[in-house]
């Protein structure tokens, strides 16, 4: 079994019912259980900004699924979630992100793991550390070296 990071993130529809629908479909996976559900943050989108808040959260599962399988699994559940792609930073019901998975480093086409920008972000930084406080990014040492660089990145508990 590998232990995987997983980061949730949607700003269309209901966000916070798909992040928990998300939850509930990434804990029925086949050979995988669901460890942790970081508490739901609230951010303003980046990038391209005149579009709704984020909703964002990290889970920690333990997966006998490859990699490559678990990927296609989350590609699965954005698109039961109504998920579309049009855009780079568009808009969307629900993203799903690889975050780390065990202590492997990853560079195929479609996959790059750890995720490229998970310590630029506090969406992603703060949800992790909540659930896995001494976690170790491959190649990079630990997460939490990377919090002073995030502190002006503006970021709320979500209130349901
Ligand atoms: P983003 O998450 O950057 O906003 P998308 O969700 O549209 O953008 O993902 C774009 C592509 O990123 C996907 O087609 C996927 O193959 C690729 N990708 C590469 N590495 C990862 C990863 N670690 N987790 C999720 N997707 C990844
Ligand atoms: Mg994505």
């Amino acid at each position: 079994m590998t232990q995987v990071f997983i980061a949730l993130g949607a700003n269309l529809g209901r966000p916070a019912q798909q992040l928990r629908r998300a939850c509930e479909l990434l804990a029925w996976l086949p050979f995988t259980k669901l460890i942790r559900v970081s508490s739901f943050y609230r951010s303003p989108a980046m990038g391209y900004a005149d579009q709704p808040d984020f909703i964002n959260a990290v889970v920690m599962l333990e997966t006998g699924l490859a990699a490559n399988e678990l990927l296609e699994s989350m590609f699965a559940i954005e698109g039961i979630n109504g998920r579309t792609r049009s855009f780079r930073n568009a808009p969307r019901t629900l993203d799903l992100d690889l975050l780390l998975f065990g202590d492997e480093t990853i560079h195929h086409d479609g996959l790059t793991v750890p995720h490229p920008r998970l310590q630029e972000r506090a969406f992603v930084l703060r949800p992790l550390l909540e659930i896995a406080p001494d976690i170790v990014i491959p190649g990079l040492g630990p997460a939490k070296d990377y919090l002073p660089g995030i502190t002006g990145q503006a970021i709320d508990f979500y209130e349901d």
